[in-house]
């Protein structure tokens, strides 16, 4: 029998409220250690794994995927389109019965302890920053799969939940990243949890048109979750949601990789140095040194 939900649920046409919703989550160990109860990982976990059950709830056609976002490495951990979690994982019972949730804690562990390990095993750096970078490169890939894959994909939008302080050494990799997402027109959400504002994930936010909020009360996690970033985009152009208050523009420097309030820009490749210099590090122009103090940028 030919029902006409089924078949506006199996056509082919294109719907601005399905959403794809990457989440960037951070599971820093050094960041979650300091936080106290609030927002400890525990309670964060409860809150998170609400909004993503709502996200599922909200359309049936919604996809999640999340990403976890370690010291030294980054994983994909859960695609709500995969059907194969359950025969890896030797998790019992018909398909169906399998919560999300189950998967998740079950993967975080995982990946958690194979990001220590790489301190061990390869003398990384037990890193207080978060790999941002690599998280927000892995979303966008995964984003260009769907995009490609023909006019019936979902709305893509990314999701940082992050609580680690900024690397000023990912800065480059992060620009990149931001400008890749707003040629793709995929906005990039941000939720900080920590203490501190993400001048990174302002400009993010702000450069691709998602929405930047750092909740007052972290208690009421879930209702910041479900009341701002569960919205699809066709409905954001109905809602009063909340406004940037500021964006912090400092850059890093190429050379050192330093936060910096002046700098010195290569008037070829602009990339920002610290410091005056003969020669630009990143496309290896020659500079006049009479010049130099005309040059000088804010
Ligand atoms: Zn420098
Ligand atoms: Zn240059």
């Amino acid at each position: 029998m030919k029902g006409t939900t089924m078949a506006s649920v199996g056509s082919n046409t294109p719907r601005d409220d399905v959403s794809l919703v990457m989440v960037l989550m951070d599971t820093n160990p050094f960041f979650w250690a300091g936080q106290s109860p609030p927002l400890t990982f525990t309670l964060f976990l409860q809150h998170v794994l609400a909004f993503f059950n709502s996200i599922l709830l909200l359309h049936q056609m919604n996809q999640l995927v999340v990403i976890c976002t370690g010291m030294n490495s980054c994983e994909l951990i859960y695609d709500s389109s995969n059907t194969e979690y359950k025969k890896n994982k030797g998790i019992k019972g018909p398909q169906e019965n399998v919560i999300p949730s189950t998967i998740i804690v079950q993967q975080l562990e995982d990946f958690m302890t194979r990001d220590q390990a790489l301190c061990k095993d390869n003398n990384a750096a037990m890193n207080s920053h978060s790999l941002l970078s690599g998280s927000l490169s892995m979303a966008l890939c995964y984003i260009q799969r769907i995009l490609r894959g023909g006019p019936s994909h979902p709305q893509p939008r990314i999701l940082c939940l992050q609580g680690s302080p900024d690397g000023p050494q990912q800065y480059v990799a992060v620009m990149n990243a931001i400008f890749s997402a707003q040629r793709s027109m995929v906005p990039i959400d941000s939720c900080i949890v920590g203490n501190q504002h993400s001048p990174f994930l302002q400009q993010a936010s702000h450069i691709t048109g998602g929405i930047y909020l750092k909740p007052q009360q972290p208690e009421g996690l879930f209702q910041f979750l479900a009341m701002v970033y569960a919205t699809d985009l066709h409905s954001r152009r109905f809602l009063q949601l909340p406004r940037p208050t500021g964006v912090d523009f400092r850059a890093s420097c190429f050379c050192h990789k330093k936060t910096i309030d002046m700098g010195y820009v290569c008037s070829v490749c602009l990339s920002i140095f610290c410091g005056p210099s003969k020669k630009c590090s990143t496309c290896e122009s020659t500079f006049n040194q009479k010049p130099l103090s005309s040059e000088k940028k804010k």
